[in-house]
């Protein structure tokens, strides 16, 4: 039946970020369409409120209060999942953190295209610290999750990576280039990731979201000039809903896409395909 190619029943998924926005929606959608899962986020009250939400679906849950840019806590994670749960077939890699807008340096006098959308950081140049963090959360934690459920999944010979990327991984933003290579990087990663595990039948792809309606983007679309700018770049008119964002995440975990692997699919009302006036 062509709809069971289209549910996880009986699957277990580690959704990573998934206290609220686009992760929560994942994390829900899966367990509509039939998986348990492993509620991974580091402000534990949000992880264990989508875990009740999930057993209200009438699926297993677990809470696991972790920073994914640690690797003793991925690795205990990755274990605790096992040891409740007993396999992991789904890993959604959606933790992730914006960089707000700042230039690469700062130089009194000279102003960069768009510098009015980066509110007060426009003179504010990023630190290494802050490159550090950012490239931590969006990139080196995927890497992290990679090395600790790696092992249990090819053993398997079966499974399902999912990455949160964004349109921005093919976008030249100014003020945006930590958030952007960030994202590019994390999208050239899925594509080696899944090279090296397609003989093991192994999926590993990625999506890039455009703007999508998540406390993450609510906080920027408050400013209007930015408002304005983001929905004048989206032909569509609009930004997504994280529930449209999580229908294409069920796709990726699902047998459905069992031929795709290394792909990362954009889905951003047509912001990317329409070109000039991309921010
Ligand atoms: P959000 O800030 O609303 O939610 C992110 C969740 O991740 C939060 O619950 C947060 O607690 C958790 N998190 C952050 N850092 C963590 C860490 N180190 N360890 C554990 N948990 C951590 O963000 P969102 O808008 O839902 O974004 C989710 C993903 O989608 C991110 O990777 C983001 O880059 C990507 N994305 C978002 C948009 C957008 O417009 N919202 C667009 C493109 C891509």
């Amino acid at each position: 039946m062509i709809t069971e190619e289209y549910r996880v029943e009986g699957k277990v998924a580690i959704v990573t970020g998934a206290g609220r926005g686009i992760g929560k929606a994942i994390a829900l959608v899966l367990a509509e369409a039939g998986a348990d899962i492993a509620v991974v986020d580091f402000r534990k009250a949000l992880a264990e409120e989508t875990a009740e939400e999930i057993r209200q679906l009438g699926r297993k849950a677990l809470a696991i209060p972790t920073d994914v840019t640690q690797e003793d806590q991925v690795r205990r994670t990755v274990e605790q999942t096992l040891s409740q749960f007993g396999k992991i077939d789904i890993l959604v890699n959606n933790a992730g953190i914006s960089s707000g807008m700042r230039p690469v340096v700062f130089v009194p006098g000279i102003k960069f295209p768009g510098w009015e959308l980066a509110g007060d950081e426009w003179d504010k140049p990023i630190t290494l610290e802050w490159w550090h963090r950012v490239m931590d959360t969006n990139l080196t934690s995927v890497f992290l999750f990679a090395q600790a459920v790696g092992p249990h999944m090819l053993k398997q010979k079966k499974g399902k990576v999912v990455n949160i990327s964004s349109n921005s991984a093919q976008l030249g933003s100014t003020y945006h280039s930590v958030y952007c290579a960030s994202k590019a990087g994390l999208s050239t990663f899925t594509r080696c990731l899944a090279s090296e595990w397609a003989p093991f039948n192994i999926c590993v792809n990625a999506i890039g979201p455009g703007a999508t309606k998540t406390e993450m983007m609510e906080e920027k679309l408050r400013d209007p000039l930015f408002r304005k700018v983001i929905l004048d770049a989206i032909p569509k008119g609009r930004i997504a809903e994280p529930r449209e964002i999580a229908l294409l995440a069920l796709y990726l975990a699902s047998e459905a896409s069992n031929f795709m692997t290394g792909e990362t699919l954009y889905i951003d009302g047509g912001q990317l395909s329409h070109g000039a006036g991309s921010i």
